[in-house]
């Protein structure tokens, strides 16, 4: 085993949520190392949805890595009844996961973090003050540690900060798109197939990614829901092989613990119940994680009850209100969905998406999304159709 180096953060794991914090960090001038057990770029099981509150989150441009962009959702019950949600604001845009993480890391080296890819991490033990980071050959020091490694995070098993036994889980499989299927599908929401989730399509630029999402990690079956849904659209999937992951919701139990070493993204399990949306949770924690080590490393003290405070207040208020929402709106279907697919609650569901909120924004800042709806200055349009 070879020593390497001592740095004053080693992030593990480059993922939105590792390479978001080593970005903040790196430019502030602090000695960052991410560590990556696979060679970059690296395929992940993602459709890759930016919400706005994602991209708004970025303080450069992603509009490179966008393979399509859009101002409206379809919302169908059973694949029947549909409603097209349109209006003049940008709702999603859609990334190919394996280039934009690529991205996302290159934006952290650019502004001076060093990157190990193809590295696994082995063990982690913290003895007087300090982390020692063991990969299979080498061995690293650092005075603060960020666990970024998603769901099965080895700094997670190791430290014990956050219980993982919350969570859902979603397959996907990429189908191309013919020259005249290229522009027909929209992005869509399809509930009441899938028990307590849904079956999606987010068109890319050359193929739709189709996927099944549900918060009951029980479901058996859910691959024939999606193979059955895809051959209904008329679609070939462009292989047998469907991927998938689990969704972790458990990070509404987050605790920080004193010592410096901070969960980030699914490793610290932010997951959001309603939808399965994990990136701006990611990237946002990332984000969050960078700025106290930041202040930290001024003070001399690590401060975690900052991270504590701005962690509920700013990720698991949101992710607490997505989880009671989203439990009442699966076990009330056909009624929950038909009344979110109200002129109302479906005009509501849009400027707060449009706005980049939160769930516990939408709720606080309800006076600016009604009067912007009584206004109709986002031109939404609810267009219900049957198929
Ligand atoms: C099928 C599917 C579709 C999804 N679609 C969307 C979507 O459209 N929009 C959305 O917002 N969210 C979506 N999500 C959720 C989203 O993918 C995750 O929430 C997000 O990737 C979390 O980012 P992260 O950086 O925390 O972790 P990850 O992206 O999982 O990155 C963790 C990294 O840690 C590395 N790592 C793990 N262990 C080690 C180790 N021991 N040593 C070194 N490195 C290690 C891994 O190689 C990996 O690169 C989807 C999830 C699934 C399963």
């Amino acid at each position: 085993m070879i020593y390497m180096k001592k740095y004053d953060v080693i992030i593990i794991g480059a993922g939105p949520a590792g390479s978001s914090a080593a970005y903040m960090l790196a430019r502030s001038k602090i000695n960052v190392l991410v560590i990556d057990r696979y060679p970059f770029p690296r395929y992940k099981p993602c459709a890759g949805g930016l919400t706005v509150k994602t991209f708004k989150s970025f303080d450069f441009s992603i509009s490179k890595e966008v393979k399509y962009s859009t101002n409206n959702v379809v919302a169908s019950y059973k694949n029947k009844i549909f409603h097209n949600i349109s209006g003049n604001k940008t709702l999603t845009k859609m990334v190919e996961r394996k280039e934009f993480d690529n991205f996302l890391i290159k934006k952290a080296v650019d502004s001076g973090a060093t990157f190990l890819d193809g590295t696994k991490v082995t063990e982690v033990v913290w003895k007087d003050g300090e982390f020692s980071v063991k990969t299979e050959e080498q061995f690293f020091q650092c005075n603060y540690l960020i666990g970024a490694d998603g769901t099965n995070s080895i700094v997670n098993r190791t430290f014990n900060i956050v219980e993982k036994d919350l969570y859902g889980f979603a397959i996907e499989i990429n189908c191309p798109l013919s020259k005249d299927n290229i522009g027909k599908f929209n992005m869509t929401f399809d509930f009441g197939t899938i028990p307590n989730g849904y079956l999606w399509i987010f068109p890319k630029d050359q193929y739709a990614c189709i996927g099944a999402y549900t918060t009951n990690r029980k479901m058996k079956d859910i691959q024939k829901y999606l193979f059955d849904y895809i051959e209904s659209l008329g679609l070939v999937p462009e292989s047998k092989e469907l991927k998938g992951h689990i969704i972790p919701y458990y990070g509404i139990y987050y605790k920080q613990p004193d010592f410096p070493c901070i969960l980030v993204g699914d490793a610290a399990g932010f997951g959001e119940y309603c939808t399965g949306e994990g990136i701006y949770y990611a990237v946002k924690s990332g984000i969050i994680a960078a700025e106290v080590i930041s202040s930290s490393i001024k003070s001399g003290i690590f401060e975690y009850r900052t991270l504590q405070r701005r962690y509920q207040k700013e990720i698991i208020r949101g992710l607490k209100l997505a989880y009671h929402i989203g439990k009442f709106f699966y076990s009330h279907l056909p009624l929950s969905f038909n009344l979110l697919m109200s002129y109302l609650l479906g005009g509501i569901l849009y400027e707060s998406a449009s706005r980049g909120f939160t769930f516990d924004q939408s709720f606080s800042k309800i006076h600016v999304i009604l009067s912007s709806l009584l206004l109709n200055k986002s031109h939404i349009s609810n267009n219900k159709y049957y198929k």
